[in-house]
């Protein structure tokens, strides 16, 4: 039998991978390669946070080939041409791969198998990285879903795949290995060390993935319905950078967590479990509508968004300030300098910063979502399309646009020891309690007494809230009245 070429793309993973699978099926040497390709006409080409998790997940996935006598054949440029040179360096007569849903990597993949077939090489393609693939639901009339609730009911009564177990402790090696690029060539490592806190905080690698997954299961999903809105606790999974590249797929985490209620019969086995599963609901539905509305990174899913009448931001300032972290909103400034610090920001705090740029600083959210991209370890185009265009109320099943979030009531509510802030604004950590999330309204002896003069080494805010709420319930209505 001749090779196969086991493309390795965003499910850099042995277990639950049924490219894998079928490819040690076929029989005959398989040459696992990973090929950085060439940035497309798109803008959405891997960002800076998210290439750093990629080169060390590649080396993982070396690592763990090469225990079993294999090994990953790193290559760079246009996917055709380098897939044409390797079967030509390998005699490998099949190329298998599991898919890829963002619009630009559909087009690409629909080209290069076409291109494949037609000279003769046997493609196949599966699924590793959803539950419920976009093109196989729809909703009565036959019509992709655009509110969540529907979406994920349909989706219940469907049967869900276990996982697929590889026990392989040998795969089979072709006679002569292709040349391969060293990992540092694919140049994703940052050019300047910025990535101090990324390495504190991650460990990239199918590994670090299920213990995870392990540890959240044992301690954190039964408090999960409770914890999720604290950023101040580490109350979620923190699985989304390993979900994004594929280190862990949906249907591991799925049986991980039916195991919990095997005893007792019961699926969910609580509340916590069922609100968690949700979750994993609302990534396969950002999925479900960035591939039946491709145009959605760019532009609004509500067409009468894009006459918005934004802001003018001269200079960037605006973004700026917001991007450092310099809002002198605590809760939002917390929330960009963990962004920064980790690669990664909880939730709610995303929720918050993005409707603060939208509604109060009243900028496009394109430019939240852009640097999003460039700064998440988990930065994934459909749940960042979907998490913004739902914070910019323009979105599928959004939250209303004059629905505006309170910065400071929320950080009261969801930090309300403070402790979130302390942590990443550590200029304000001497505040009591009662002014830090508005330390704008504390007495002046108290901000004397925590060292804080505002306006020098803490930002006064840089919008009023009031006026902001009012100037885009405004900016709101001219929107409605152009319709
Ligand atoms: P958990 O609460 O433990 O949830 C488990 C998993 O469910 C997550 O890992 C994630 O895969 C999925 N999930 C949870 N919440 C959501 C959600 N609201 N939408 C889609 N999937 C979800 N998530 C990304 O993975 N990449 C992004 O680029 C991204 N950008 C976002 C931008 C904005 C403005 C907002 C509001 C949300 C964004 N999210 C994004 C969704 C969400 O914030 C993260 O998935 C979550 O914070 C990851 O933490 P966790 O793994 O601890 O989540």
């Amino acid at each position: 039998m001749t090779p196969t070429l086991l493309w390795f793309r965003r499910d850099l993973r042995l277990q639950d991978n049924p490219a894998l699978m079928e490819a040690i099926a076929r029989g005959g040497a398989i040459v696992p390669v990973f090929i950085q390709e060439a940035a497309g006409e798109d803008q959405w080409s891997e960002g800076a946070a998210s290439s750093w998790w990629r080169h060390r997940a590649l080396a993982r996935l070396d690592e763990a080939l090469r225990a079993r006598g294999s090994r990953l054949v790193l290559a760079r440029g246009d996917a055709a041409s380098v897939l044409r040179e390797l079967i030509e360096a390998t005699g490998a007569e099949a190329v298998y791969w599991n898919r890829r849903y963002e619009p630009a990597q559909v087009a690409t993949d629909r080209a290069v198998k076409a291109g494949l077939r037609a000279a003769g090489v046997e493609v196949q393609s599966f699924n590793s990285a959803l539950l419920f693939e976009p093109q196989s639901i729809a909703n009565k009339q036959g019509k992709p879903f655009q509110v969540f609730t529907p979406y994920w009911r349909h989706c219940l009564a469907l049967p869900i795949a276990e996982p697929v177990r590889c026990a392989a402790t040998a795969l089979p090696a072709p006679a002569s290995w292709p040349r391969s690029l060293a990992l540092d060539e694919l140049g994703l490592q940052p050019t300047i060390p910025w990535d101090g806190g990324l390495r504190e905080n991650w460990e990239p690698g199918e590994g670090g993935a299920m213990a995870r997954l392990k540890a959240f299961v044992r301690e954190g999903i039964e408090g999960y319905a409770e914890d999720r809105n604290r950023p101040d606790h580490a109350g979620t999974s923190r699985l989304s950078p390993w979900l994004h590249h594929g280190e862990i797929g949906p249907r591991q985490i799925w049986s991980a967590v039916k195991a919990i209620g095997r005893e007792s019969g019961v699926f969910p086995p609580h509340n916590g479990a069922r609100v968690f599963l949700s979750e994993i609901g609302w990534r396969e539905f950002a999925y479900h509508l960035l591939f039946h509305f491709p145009r959605t990174p760019e532009q609004p899913l509500r067409e009468e968004f894009a006459r918005f009448p934004w802001a003018e931001d001269r200079g960037g300032t605006k973004l700026a300030a917001w991007q450092r972290g310099r809002t002198g909103y605590p809760i939002v400034d917390a929330g960009l300098r963990e962004l920064w610090h980790t690669g990664w920001m909880h939730n709610r705090v995303r929720m918050i910063v993005a409707s603060f740029l939208v509604k109060h600083q009243r900028l496009p959210w394109q430019r939240g979502a852009k640097w999003f991209w460039d700064t998440l370890v988990d930065a994934d185009l459909a749940s960042n399309t979907l998490g913004w265009q739902w914070s910019a109320g323009c979105g599928a099943d959004a939250a209303p646009y004059f629905r505006i979030f309170a910065p400071v009531l929320q950080g009261r509510k969801f930090d309300p020891a403070g402790d979130y802030v302390r942590r990443w604004v550590p200029e304000l950590a001497r505040i009591p309690v009662e002014h830090i999330h508005a330390p704008w309204e504390a007495p002046p002896a108290i901000l004397a007494r925590a060292g804080v003069t505002l306006g020098e080494n803490y930002p006064r805010p840089i919008v009023d809230h009031a006026q902001a709420r009012a100037e885009a319930l405004a900016a709101f209505k001219e929107l409605r009245r152009g319709n």
